[in-house]
């Protein structure tokens, strides 16, 4: 694939996933669920299938030239992403994503720290991997959890989240971009706001790394979550950003190899940096993967990526508008390409399934946001996400076989 900004050929990118040339139950496959897992292209499966093939080895104890070249291929994912992300590579802990990610800040930052009377403020929109964490630092110290609101199209209410960030609040936990609302937060003025305060943020970008241009260094947070599975990348794999004055006061979280300098039975010396944090073997071959996704979207580019997926959401939202009895979660001024819906009289998990026969892949449920689905009274919605490599086509025939699907159940 030989990818130029604005002149990009959509359908040879397209052509690289294999995925996408599947029927399912008949019909080529529709996959709107990129929100939940992305697709990955073929340079991302080669490079996972090349490592077993030809480098497997385990990371950092070997000499030997296998040892060397996959611990070269795994350093040099950290690399990769460190530029992806603009941060430095010694700030950037490789973990299994956002999830163990946002554990690991709240046991080894929160938990110390954390006393009774002390805050943590999230907002409505959040993954519950944003708020379960929080809630088990809260029980075993005291801390009181509040929450940030969002308005009638799904964007967080700024005045009341700051009217919120009073002197016992330690940390501000919140989401880039909603898995749900698709809601862009505005990240930076929001850092830059509770810093003044002396307030610590952590960042979720699981959904915001996938589909635009990051720089974290910019952003002015503290933590920064990313999940590889989301950004064409292999399942199992993700990091952590850390400023390095919190790395470095930072105990460690869970102990084993390779996360120390020495080890006596009287106490033990742990390494420096992120590799206090990556006990045991890690997924090496998914980092591999990971290494070529970040290659792969880098050569597209991210601007170029979320042009494109801006696009695919303009039709897509003006198609859906002309469903009838169909309903909108979320419509925010700055929106990645996530819709969330209802179509009155119809269950979301029957709508899945019928548009599943259809060979059509949305997501049905709470999408992991409980409090969310509660604010809208909701037990689920149904949740189309696009992703670059969608095509205006698979929207046009989205809308077809919703329109078919919502007279079987009117
Ligand atoms: N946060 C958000 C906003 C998400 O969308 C997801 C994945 N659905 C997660 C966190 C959790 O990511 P993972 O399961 O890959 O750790």
């Amino acid at each position: 694939m030989n990818a130029v900004p604005n002149s990009t050929d959509w359908a040879a990118v397209r052509a690289d996933f294999p995925v996408l040339t599947r029927e399912v139950h008949g019909k080529p496959l529709i996959y709107f669920d990129s929100a939940n897992t992305g697709q990955k292209p073929e340079a991302v499966i080669a490079a996972v299938d090349d490592f077993y093939r030809r480098h497997n080895a385990n990371v950092s104890r070997a000499v030997h030239a296998l040892g060397s070249e996959a611990t070269e291929l795994y350093e040099s994912a950290r690399s990769k992403l460190a530029r992806f992300l603009n941060v430095r590579g010694d700030e950037l802990v490789l973990c299994s994503g956002t999830t163990f990610a946002i554990n690991l800040v709240a046991y080894s930052w929160a938990l110390p720290r954390l006393k009774a009377g002390d805050a943590i403020v999230l907002t409505r929109m959040e993954h519950h991997a944003n708020i379960v964490p929080w809630q088990l630092v809260a029980q075993r110290t005291g801390a009181v959890i509040k929450v940030a609101e969002i308005d009638e199209r799904g964007q967080l209410d700024l005045d009341q989240l700051y009217s919120l960030l009073t002197p016992e609040v330690k940390l501000l936990a919140l989401t880039h971009v909603s898995n749900v609302l698709g809601t862009v937060n505005p990240v930076r003025e929001i850092c830059r706001e509770a810093r003044k305060r002396g307030i610590v943020t952590l960042i979720d970008g699981s959904q915001a790394a996938p589909h635009r241009p990051l720089d974290i260094a910019a952003i002015g947070c503290d933590f920064y979550a990313i999940t590889g599975h989301k950004m064409s990348g292999p399942t199992g794999t993700g990091a952590l950003w850390a400023r390095r004055e919190h790395l470095d006061a930072m105990p460690p979280f869970i102990g084993g190899g390779e996360m120390i300098k020495e080890v006596r039975f009287e106490g033990t010396v742990f390494a420096d940096g992120p590799r206090r944090f990556e006990a045991g073997t890690p997924n090496i071959a998914g980092f591999a993967g990971l290494g070529a996704a970040v290659d792969y979207l880098s050569a597209l580019g991210m601007a170029n990526i979320e042009a494109r997926e801006q696009a695919l959401l303009s039709r897509f939202t003006d198609a859906l508008k002309q469903v009838p009895g169909l309903r909108i979660f979320g419509e925010a001024a700055d929106k990645a390409a996530v819709v969330s819906f209802l179509i009155e009289g119809a269950h979301a998990h029957d709508l899945a399934t019928l548009l599943d026969l259809e060979g059509v892949a949305i997501r049905s449920g709470h999408h992991c946001a409980h409090p969310l689905m509660q604010h809208f009274g909701v037990p689920a919605t149904c949740r189309a996400s696009l992703a670059y490599y969608n095509t205006f086509e698979e929207i046009d025939a989205f809308v077809t076989a919703l329109t078919k699907v919502r007279k079987l159940l009117a």
